[in-house]
């Protein structure tokens, strides 16, 4: 048996006002073929599943590239159709092969490519014909479009929202391929439009937990091979956006079916019961005050740059800087010049910087403030389950005690060492505020008694009644009353 993989992956918020080319692959995460680190990452991970199977089972693995930008704007023609024509190139080398696997993210929109994965993958059927397995691992917010799933035979996607799990699911991918090969079972996908922008919910607030284990237990049994659930992606103005549940039964359409849509009607009348509440930056602060444990730790969820936006927005510094007496630390605020001034004026030195605000009209005003520089690195370096993540060079500054962790690179801050590594005692602190939608949840809460989220307002569009989209198909939860058959 002969198997490919590559991987290509960003997600793009087609809202925000952040270019992404080839060169933000190259800058942010590229490894040609054989290059990839043993270490997964998160859209990567089917290159190293694919790799310990192949060792273990002793089969032939070619490995395409791999490559990941950080979530931002519009992907350019040039940068998509370079990746895709690399990866698909390195597959036409490697014919025949049996199985084709790809690690993708989902949400990637390019100019002139409302749905890259789509593209990308039917292309890869064509190239490999019609009896070869093809097969891909997707961020569960994603846009599972008709035209990937048909181009596909095994369509796994992550379960967890925070993403922890990125590495099983594409384990549970190389292993319905390899099946699928063997003739042991018949992938049937069957999937259902839930119609919503606004079914998301997290694996780790009760409602979500209970759903997913129920779903968890589901799987190999009855047929049932696997079953995902796409969130979506909102912030991705294409006509195929939003829930979707995908049921894959061995060789039983109906039941496929039946059961897509039974999930999918359970998911909308969960509701926003799923979703916790958000705090405004005033009443984080007063819940810090009032509280007899610390830190509290925030996510600054419409400002992370994981959902495409700069994580520059200054709304919730200028906040903690009222409150002079809440010990606090946020970060990391991404703000290259305002690293680089630090990196010149030395740990120790006092100055004004002017931060943060400087990408987008909603990322709130920029700061002026007198600081001094605490620390500096070169790279920031962070881990995030299984993978590490560069912040690249960042800057720890403090007024008073609140400390403001400067990055350079755009990336979530995931994890303590954000903080830690540049020297700031979160012990020390009442209130964290982390830039990151959910996936700082599982680190944080090992050192905090409480995990919260923030709303801030923006920069991210996350009410889709204040949105204009233009090419969302219709009728579609919340824009349309009743869109459900
Ligand atoms: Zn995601």
């Amino acid at each position: 048996m002969r198997m490919f993989v590559g991987s290509l992956a960003t997600e793009t918020n087609t809202f925000a006002p952040l270019p992404v080319g080839r060169a933000a692959f190259e800058g942010a995460f590229y490894f040609p073929p054989g290059q990839h680190p043993e270490t997964p990452t998160l859209c990567t991970a089917p290159v190293v599943a694919a790799r310990r199977r192949a060792r273990q089972d002793g089969f032939e693995l070619v490995e395409g590239t791999s490559t990941w930008a950080e979530p931002a704007g519009l992907v350019s023609r040039g940068g998509y159709e370079s990746l895709r024509d690399e990866i698909l190139d390195q597959l036409r080398a490697a014919m025949p092969v049996d199985i084709a696997l790809f690690g993708l993210h989902g949400a990637m929109v390019a100019e002139g490519y409302e749905d890259c994965e789509g593209d990308l993958l039917a292309r890869a059927r064509e190239i490999v014909g019609p009896k070869a397995v093809v097969g891909a691992e997707y961020d569960l917010h994603c846009h599972l479009t008709e035209k990937r799933v048909a181009a596909c035979d095994v369509v796994v996607l992550f379960k967890e929202f925070p993403h922890t799990d990125f590495l099983a699911r594409a384990e549970d991918l190389v292993d319905l391929a390899i099946r699928t090969w063997r003739g042991e079972i018949r992938p049937t996908m069957e999937m259902f439009d839930c119609r919503t922008l606004t079914g998301a919910f997290m694996t780790n607030q009760p409602i979500g937990r209970a759903f997913i284990d129920r779903i968890f237990a589901m799987e190999g049994k009855d047929g049932i091979l696997s079953i995902s659930l796409a969130h979506g992606f909102s912030a991705g103005d294409v006509p195929e956006v939003g829930f979707r549940v995908l049921v894959t039964t061995d060789n039983d359409r109906p039941k496929a079916a039946a059961l897509a849509e039974k999930l999918g009607r359970e998911v909308l009348a969960m509701g926003r019961t799923a979703t916790p509440r958000h705090y405004k930056p005033e009443e984080a602060v007063e819940l810090a005050r009032k509280a007899t444990a610390w830190p509290q730790v925030f996510g600054d969820r419409w400002d992370s740059p994981g959902g495409g936006v700069p994580g520059d927005s200054t709304i919730m510094i200028e906040t903690l800087l009222k409150h002079p007496d809440v010990p606090s630390a946020i970060g990391a605020t991404w703000d290259p010049v305002a690293v680089e001034l630090c990196h010149a004026a030395g740990p120790g030195s006092h100055l004004w910087l002017r931060i943060g605000g400087k990408a987008t009209p909603v990322s709130g005003p920029t700061l002026d403030a007198h600081v001094v520089v605490k620390a500096v690195t070169d790279d920031l370096v962070i881990p995030f389950e299984q993978s590490w993540v560069s912040l690249g060079a960042a800057a720890a500054v403090s007024v008073g005690d609140v400390d403001i962790v400067l990055c350079s690179k755009r990336s979530q801050t995931f994890s303590p060492p954000a903080f830690t590594n540049l020297g700031i005692d979160l012990s020390k602190k009442a209130i964290v505020v982390v830039k990151s939608s959910n996936h700082f949840s599982a680190a944080f809460a090992r050192i905090a008694p409480a995990i919260h989220y923030l709303d801030t307002g923006g920069p991210f569009p996350h009410d889709p009644l204040k949105v204009t989209y233009r090419r969302v198909r219709r009728p579609i939860a919340p824009l349309d009353a009743n869109p459900w058959p």
